[in-house]
């Protein structure tokens, strides 16, 4: 068993380091704000009192920080994973960060003898807290291969994507088309209402015809059609519209870096930057309905 630290005890990250712990690891964590590593050390969890406690004689150290200058100030900042952690440790960084920056750490791990990859997540706080999450792998192979049993625990479906940033490439592109499909499907059954067509004849034939997406089968965004979905409670989170928010400008700036055309995944992001304004911020993204209804 290995000794893994885990940096960020949040929604995310303690309930990933809680399944690492349940599968025999011996696991420290840490989390600059007081409140999660109190929250994690009550659920059985070990804490440390600084970074630099919890990852110098780490074998695997887990990143899970909410953005890309985080995860820059953690790995490569003073008194960070890189001068406190033992060179040959192996770095798994799960947090959804631009694709730049994921390389530039890798790169700065890698040239003091580190090894690292990028492993964003899909699948929310009850995929991390069933161990179901789905991760997206960039980085070598050999190092693929030493992370993939504690993704493992961790996952149900892990997927080398390919070299440093391939994973957050694909966790952009992916929460793109959900970003754009969303609005597609909110438009489709505000425009069915005022059509006067029903909800649910619209998602019996959508949902086996072209029409059919995620956003519609699964996580339909009008009350009724799919029970489990959150417009049956109100639009409680869920994926909050402000993290949809934070990957579609990911998507944006990372198009704008590339050079590429994304006129649907921009148009998604104001939706989503005026829905926040108004208040949706912490609802679920699939309360973008309710935006677009009132946005005439
Ligand atoms: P969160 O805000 O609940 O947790 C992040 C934690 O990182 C916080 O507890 C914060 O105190 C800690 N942190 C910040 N800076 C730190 C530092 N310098 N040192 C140590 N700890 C530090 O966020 P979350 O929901 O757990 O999301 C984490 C990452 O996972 C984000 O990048 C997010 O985009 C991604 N993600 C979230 C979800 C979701 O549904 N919540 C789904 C997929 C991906």
């Amino acid at each position: 068993m290995a000794k893994v630290a885990f940096i960020g005890l949040g929604n995310m990250g303690a309930p990933m380091a809680r399944n690492l712990a349940s599968a025999g690891h011996v696991v420290m964590g840490y989390d600059v704000f007081e409140g999660a590593r109190t929250a994690f050390a009550e659920t059985g969890g070990t804490v440390a009192a600084n970074l630099a406690a919890a990852v110098v004689d780490a074998d695997i150290i887990v990143t899970m920080l909410p953005s890309g200058a985080d995860v820059r100030t953690v790995v490569t900042g003073p008194g960070g994973i890189l001068e406190s952690a033992t060179p040959g440790a192996l770095l798994i960084d799960c947090s959804t960060i631009d694709v730049a920056s994921a390389r530039d750490v890798a790169a700065a791990a890698t040239a003091k003898g580190f090894r690292m990859i990028d492993a964003p997540v899909s699948g929310g706080v009850a995929g991390a807290a069933a161990g179901t999450l789905t991760f997206m792998v960039g980085g070598p192979a050999e190092a693929f291969a030493l992370a993939d049993p504690l993704l493992q625990i961790m996952g149900r479906t892990i997927v080398h994507a390919g070299d440093s940033g391939a994973g957050q490439a694909a966790k952009i592109c992916n929460n793109m088309i959900l970003g754009i499909s969303m609005i597609a499907v909110s438009e489709a059954f505000n425009l069915a209402d005022g059509l006067g067509l029903d909800r649910q004849k619209l998602f019996d034939i959508a949902s086996t015809a072209s029409g059919q997406c995620w956003s519609l089968t699964t996580y339909c965004p009008v009350p009724g059609p799919v029970p489990t979905s959150p417009a049956n409670r109100d639009y409680q989170p869920g994926f909050t519209a402000k993290m949809m928010l934070k990957d579609l400008k990911l998507a944006a700036d990372a198009a704008k870096a590339s050079d590429v055309k994304t006129p649907l995944g921009s148009a998604a992001g104001e939706i989503y930057e005026h829905f926040c304004d108004e208040g949706g911020a912490a609802t679920d993204f699939s309360g973008v309905v309710r935006y677009l209804r009132g946005a005439g």
